[in-house]
């Protein structure tokens, strides 16, 4: 089986610039450790996407959002600040202000939203099992507002895309970054069609502080929206457990047409933003999971690879991850030491009570809770 790997160089512009913890290089250092490893052709082939129209933003985004962004990023560029970024304060919080002047930041993230064009085609047209999407993952966006790094919501795209040119009525949208993917979850919180699982760190514990086992989707989407907010610390027997407990069920039950997976390394153990406990070994579990549950249900996979905050860490984990879904059986090594308390998983346990909990309040909508 050859893999087609959507990335393209102009990604690297996704770039909040000197400072921040998102910055472009993920998209220059992954493809070449990915080569190092993994040599193109009969594996896997690198395929660039076109970029998107103004129309396909509108399936996401308002108007007014849209004009703002490019605006923002026109004024910024110039050095000035938009005389309306104060009066719609539309990117609300600062984490989405670039650093010095954006450059071509808003192109870049109308890229990805390319990108999950070209993997729609590829999976519906062309039937391609397993289609892998290098950037994007930006799961906090929404309608009106960008926010945690993220202008516009591809994951959402997708789905909606899906929904609307090829008329599918059942996607599983598999969260697996360390954040909750709360804007995802906006989109489709009353939407019966697309089945949102999130696991994600504690929101006590971290941005942006939604996701709750207890949000589980409203009117008729209600018990379409399942939220794991995982254990500090949680480690690879714990998403062994998220797994078996509550995603490969729940999967197996809505029987998805197209299973839509994102997330980065930002749960490894060693990410400066999160608080998880993943070593590489659990990036490629999840890969592996993903594969086989593509494979149980008859159904095909887009997964999106973007999230990461410890640039040591990342190509590791993202190989690992796309090691594990394209079945490449490469052997990627830990980049970093392995402190003592993460040698195990010391919070399955507490994992083990929160997924019981999880299962729980889902019991009236999915008989494999029950
Ligand atoms: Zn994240």
């Amino acid at each position: 089986m050859t893999v087609s790997i959507l990335y393209r160089e102009e990604l690297r512009e996704y770039d909040f610039g000197v400072g921040h913890p998102f910055r472009g290089d993920r998209y220059e250092i992954f493809p070449k450790v990915l080569r190092e490893h993994v040599s193109e052709g009969s594996l896997y082939h690198i395929v660039a996407a076109e970029t998107c129209s103004e129309e396909d933003l509108r399936l996401i985004c308002s108007q007014a959002y849209i004009d703002f962004s490019r605006e923002y990023f026109r004024a910024a560029n110039l050095g000035e600040t938009y005389e309306r970024s104060m009066e719609f304060p539309r990117f609300h919080s600062l984490d989405n202000l670039p650093r010095g002047r954006p450059g071509k930041l808003e192109e870049a993230a109308r890229m990805m939203i390319g990108q999950m064009k070209k993997a729609a085609a590829l999976i519906i047209e062309d039937h391609e099992e397993i289609l892998i999407s290098i950037g994007g993952n930006l799961h906090h966006a929404k309608p009106d507002y960008g926010e945690g790094f993220c202008i516009y919501n591809d994951n959402a795209f997708l789905a909606k895309y899906l929904m609307k040119e090829y008329e599918l009525e059942r996607i599983m949208i598999l969260d697996t970054d360390a954040h909750q993917g709360n804007g995802t979850s906006e989109y489709f919180y009353s939407d019966p069609r697309v089945l949102f699982v999130d696991l994600h760190q504690d929101p006590a514990t971290l941005y942006p502080g939604v996701g709750f086992a207890n949000d589980i989707g409203l009117g008729e989407g209600k018990g379409f929206t399942v939220n794991v907010p995982m254990p500090v610390y949680a480690g690879v027997d714990s998403y062994r457990i998220a797994f078996e407990q509550v995603v490969e069920p729940v999967a197996k039950e809505f029987k998805p047409q197209v299973i839509i997976r994102n997330g980065g390394s930002d749960a490894h153990f060693a990410d400066g933003l999160t608080n998880l406990g993943l070593p590489i070994e659990g990036f490629k579990l999840i890969g592996e999971k993903v594969r086989l549950l593509t494979q149980e249900c008859g159904c095909c996979e887009v997964d999106i690879i973007g999230s990461g905050y410890n640039i040591q860490v990342l190509p590791s984990a993202w190989l690992a991850l796309v090691g594990g879904l394209a079945n490449f059986g490469v052997e990627v090594e830990e980049p970093v030491p392995v402190p003592d308390r993460f040698v195990q998983d010391l919070v399955a346990d507490d994992t083990a009570k929160v997924v019981q909990q999880v299962r729980s309040y889902l019991t009236d909508y999915w008989n494999c809770f029950r």
